[in-house]
This record gives C-alpha cells, sequence and structure tokens, in this order.
C-alpha cells in the first residue's frame, strides 16, 4: 500500500515537472517571438520564430510603403473585372492571390446565378463585388428613368442573397458615356451607388492576343505617369485575360505600383454624362 502510494506521488512529481518544464519552453518561445531584440540576444536557434519576426517586419514596411505612395494616385491601380462571374473567374481568383492583390468585379444579375459557388468564391476572398447590372443591352438598360436603377437593384439583391455581400459600387454596361443621363444618374445616386468608369481598356473583350493585351495595357498606363490620377484597368472574365494578367501583374509590380480594390471611400472615376 505504502509502495503503491510513493509510486503515485512520484509518477504525480514526475508528470508536474514535466508539464513546468514545456511550460517555460512555450513561455520562452513567446516572449522571444514578442521581442526582436530578445530574440536577438537570446540567439536562439529556433528558425520558426525567425521567419515570424522576418515576416512580421515585411508587413510593417509594406503598410508603411502603401500609406507613403497612396499620396500619389498614379502610382495605385484598380483592377476590375466585368461580365462575371464565369468558369474562368477562378483561375483569375488565383492569379490574384498569388500576387495578394485585391480588385473590383462588377457582375451581372445572370451570371451570379449560374455561378453562386463562384460568386461566393469572390466574396471570400475579399474582393469588392459590384453590379453591372442584368440586361447588358443598350435598348433595355437604359430604356426608362430609372431601368438602370432598377437593374442594378435587381442584381444587388441577388449579390447578397448568394453571397451576403451588400453592393454599392456599379459599372453600367458600356461606360456611362454615352448613354447614361444626368436625371438617370441622378436615380442612382439617389439609391445610393456609387458608379464607377475606366480609364485604360485592356480591349480583352475584342483581342484574343494575350501579348497585344500586355502590351496595349501597359502602354495605356505609362500615360499617367504624373497625372495625379490612378489608372482604372478594364478586364472581362475571359481566358485571355487569365494569359495576360499575371504579366501585366508582374510587370506593373516591379515598376512600384501597388494595386487597391475599389470601395465607397475611393473617389469614383466617372465619364462625363449625356444632359
Ligand atoms: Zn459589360
Amino acid at each position: 500500500m505504502q509502495t503503491r502510494s510513493r509510486l503515485i506521488l512520484f509518477i504525480t512529481l514526475v508528470s508536474l515537472s514535466l508539464i513546468i518544464f514545456s511550460s517555460s519552453t512555450i513561455l520562452a518561445d513567446y516572449f522571444a517571438f514578442e521581442s526582436t531584440a530578445e530574440a536577438k540576444t537570446i540567439g536562439t536557434s529556433n528558425s520558426n520564430i525567425k521567419n515570424h519576426i522576418a515576416k512580421s517586419t515585411d508587413i510593417v514596411v509594406k503598410e508603411i510603403d502603401e500609406q507613403f505612395l497612396i499620396t500619389d494616385p498614379s502610382k495605385l491601380i484598380y483592377i476590375t473585372f466585368d461580365d462575371g462571374p464565369t468558369e474562368y473567374t477562378p483561375a483569375i481568383l488565383q492569379i490574384l492571390d498569388q500576387y495578394q492583390i485585391k480588385s473590383t468585379f462588377f457582375m451581372l444579375n445572370n451570371n451570379v446565378q449560374k455561378h453562386p459557388e463562384i460568386s461566393k468564391a469572390v466574396a471570400t476572398a475579399g474582393h469588392t463585388i459590384g453590379c453591372h447590372g442584368v440586361t447588358h443591352k443598350v435598348s433595355e438598360f437604359y430604356k426608362t428613368l430609372t431601368s438602370p436603377r432598377d437593374e442594378m437593384t435587381t442584381c444587388g439583391k441577388t449579390v447578397e442573397d448568394v453571397t451576403g455581400e451588400h453592393v454599392q459600387v456599379v459599372r453600367v454596361p458600356f461606360g456611362s458615356f454615352p448613354h447614361l443621363t444626368a436625371a438617370q444618374k441622378t436615380e442612382l445616386d439617389k439609391a445610393q451607388y456609387v458608379l464607377w468608369d475606366w480609364n485604360v481598356d485592356s480591349n480583352d473583350w475584342s483581342i484574343n492576343n494575350s501579348d497585344k493585351i500586355v502590351q496595349s495595357v501597359l502602354k495605356q498606363v505609362e500615360k499617367f505617369k504624373g497625372r495625379q490620377k490612378s489608372p482604372v484597368l478594364l478586364f472581362h472574365d475571359k481566358e485571355v485575360t487569365t494569359k495576360a494578367l499575371p504579366i501585366i501583374i508582374e510587370s506593373l509590380q516591379a515598376q512600384g505600383y501597388l494595386f487597391k480594390q475599389i470601395t465607397v471611400d475611393d473617389e469614383p472615376l466617372q465619364f462625363a454624362t449625356k444632359k
């Protein structure tokens, strides 16, 4: 009996020592991670901790860079995609993820209904979802005073039902000029929709050659240098776009450009509306 008690006591003590020892190791790791200086003095051989610290430093430097560069709008680029989602949207999401870029997708009502999972993936990845309407036909979309607003409301409801995202930004089909009247624009404003056009057209809807798209986009972006204006790139969720996009992004990142998704806080780029 006594021997058994001793044995139990011995096992308890050994367990306690082990717990205390492992806790102190965890604590040591924690403090080393918290303080770069301490980690250096300790000279820890734990490469994980070193990696963590390196990563945190990178993030801080990147944030400072971004804040600094935001004061020069021409160094900031908005990438936007119209008419989706399509079967090519997942490939686009993968590219944007690879280069750690957030962008904006102006979706069509029927395509959101057709590809609910892809629409959700766009939202989950943290990109902005805007609306592009329902019919995409000039004769229908711009038919009456309220038809542009009504198509956006229908599209917005679908996006919200499918993804849970509340749509605030919109792009009208073929751009606001020359189709959208000032009165129709006022109706969109009253419904709290922020209208966005573009100033760099990739022409990926008509050019089926990724090299030509790359050259054209880079040339157009070049013209914005020193103009204190952000390039707003127009793409579509197409196969050719998935080929051109990585080359465009790599080239622009190498030139020091930063990419930003559209939010309601950004100053919208709009063509002049028809009177
Ligand atoms: Zn369109």
